[in-house]
């Protein structure tokens, strides 16, 4: 199986409640050689209607970031913990976690990045459950069972609060640093 067949399996999941209320599936996308692979919480209303991860002001937030760091879009995969927006926004179930995360894992498995890079806590907890608080741990890297991971605040964290802007923007840079360090 293909990145794109993976996809179009996920765009049909009926797994668990979530479609019901989500107007369709947002599987993430990018590059299926992509290095550096953004894991979020969950599709947002603008993500919900265009099917497309991080294309709200979040996404604007993270899109700026690439940038400044010299990283296209396209070339980087963004996907999320769940699939399907959760109703209002609201975070995503343990149960729903687990049901839909052998997707992600998929995804990993094909596209075998050299960074997992975890924006929020969510995502940070999927993956090492054990490190603590994401206040002591953002920008940090781990590694676990041969992967390698940056655990980030989530772009939305910066959007109303400017010293925490500052923050994201500073531990994004350790991207670029950890990439260099591990190729
Ligand atoms: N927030 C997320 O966690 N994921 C998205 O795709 C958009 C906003």
């Amino acid at each position: 199986m293909n990145l794109d067949d993976l996809n179009n399996e996920i765009k049909k999941c009926q797994k668990c409640e979530l479609y019901k209320t989500a107007m369709q599936a947002v599987p993430g996308e990018g590059s299926p050689k992509a290095d550096i692979f953004f894991v979020g919480e969950g599709p947002g209303a603008s993500e919900d209607k265009e099917g497309r991860p991080f294309c709200g002001a979040a996404g604007k937030f993270l899109d700026e970031m690439l940038a400044e760091n010299g990283f296209k879009r396209s070339e980087v995969f963004i996907g999320n913990i769940v699939k399907h927006r959760p109703p209002g926004n609201r975070d995503p179930l343990p149960e729903e976690i687990e049901i839909c995360t052998p997707w992600l894992d998929e995804q990993l498995e094909l596209i075998k990045p050299k960074i997992i890079v975890t924006l929020g806590r969510h995502s940070m907890h999927h993956f090492l459950p054990d490190v603590g608080s994401i206040s002591q741990v953002h920008g940090k890297a781990f590694k676990r069972k041969n992967r390698c991971f940056l655990t980030l605040y989530h772009p939305a964290a910066g959007l109303h609060q400017a010293k925490l802007k500052e923050t994201i923007k500073e531990d994004f840079k350790n991207i670029k640093k950890l990439l260099k360090i591990i190729k």
